[in-house]
């Protein structure tokens, strides 16, 4: 059984009378610990299609089944706590809270998962141990470089071990050996824990990191191209 599948999944947006084909009845499964990478120009769907995984918007048809649970059917409470049990994100723009520590923001999800308070801290700084933060635990954001920040945005995607983690241009205002290193770490942990990955790029330099390329051009997937791992 996939970790997830795409079945026929459409998008359509109106805006006053004109109507927007963002996503054309896109299939695809994605299996446990792959590295799939969607991959197109701007305009493509990518964002589209992420938002659909991720059960931020609904598709106008089709479905979306992510660890046996079809997520179209969920609503709002639901899909927000199947969110924090199964999926990790890693953004572009880092997205940490800029008044919480590395060690804080990290430890965040583990919030929603019934840990207390000292085994949070505890799993946060073992996290950031292994991105290379283990002394900045108590530094803020405006702290840290951009590669930095995004390291603890790798620690806190991570730290509640979910199945799948998006990553939506995560290296996209890093240098290109920044990029490698965070990449690295990203497949690293990835792999360890069979854990798959949903990474959202125009870049075809990231995009070689990814086992698999699903290439999107007008709202439809044109190139499904299967690599040897890295
Ligand atoms: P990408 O992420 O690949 O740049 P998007 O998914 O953002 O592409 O956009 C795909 C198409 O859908 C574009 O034509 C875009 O203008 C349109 N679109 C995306 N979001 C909306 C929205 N909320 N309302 C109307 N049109 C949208
Ligand atoms: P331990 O076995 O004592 O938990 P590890 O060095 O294996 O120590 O891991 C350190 C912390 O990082 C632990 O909290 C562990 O759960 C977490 N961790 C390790 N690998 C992953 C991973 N791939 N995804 C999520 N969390 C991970």
């Amino acid at each position: 059984e996939a970790m997830i599948k795409i079945c026929g999944v459409r998008k359509v947006y109106r805006i006053g009378t004109e109507k927007v084909i963002a996503l054309d009845r896109i299939d695809a499964d994605i299996q446990k610990g792959e590295i799939c990478c969607i991959f197109g120009t701007s305009g493509s769907g990518k964002s589209t299609l992420l938002n659909q995984l991720a059960g931020m918007e609904k598709p106008t048809e089709g479905k979306i089944v992510i660890d046996s649970v079809d997520i179209t059917k969920l609503r709002e409470e639901k899909m927000a706590a199947f969110r924090q049990k199964h999926i990790g994100f890693i953004f572009q723009s880092y997205n940490l809270l800029p008044y919480m520590t590395a060690l804080e923001n990290t430890a965040l999800p583990l919030m929603f998962q019934g840990y207390g308070k000292k085994e949070r801290e505890a799993r946060a700084a073992r996290l950031l141990k292994m991105v290379g933060l283990g002394e900045r635990l108590s530094h803020y954001p405006s702290q840290m470089s951009g590669g930095q920040q995004q390291r603890v945005g790798i620690a806190r995607a991570f730290a509640a071990k979910p199945d799948v983690i998006f990553a939506d241009e995560p290296t996209g205002n890093l240098d290109t050996k920044t990029t490698a290193q965070i990449m690295e770490m990203v497949l690293a942990f990835a792999r360890e824990n069979q854990q798959t990955i949903v990474l959202v790029t125009h870049d075809p330099e990231m995009a070689s990191y990814a086992d698999r390329i699903l290439t999107l051009i007008d709202g439809n997937i044109v190139k499904d191209e299967r690599k040897d791992k890295k």
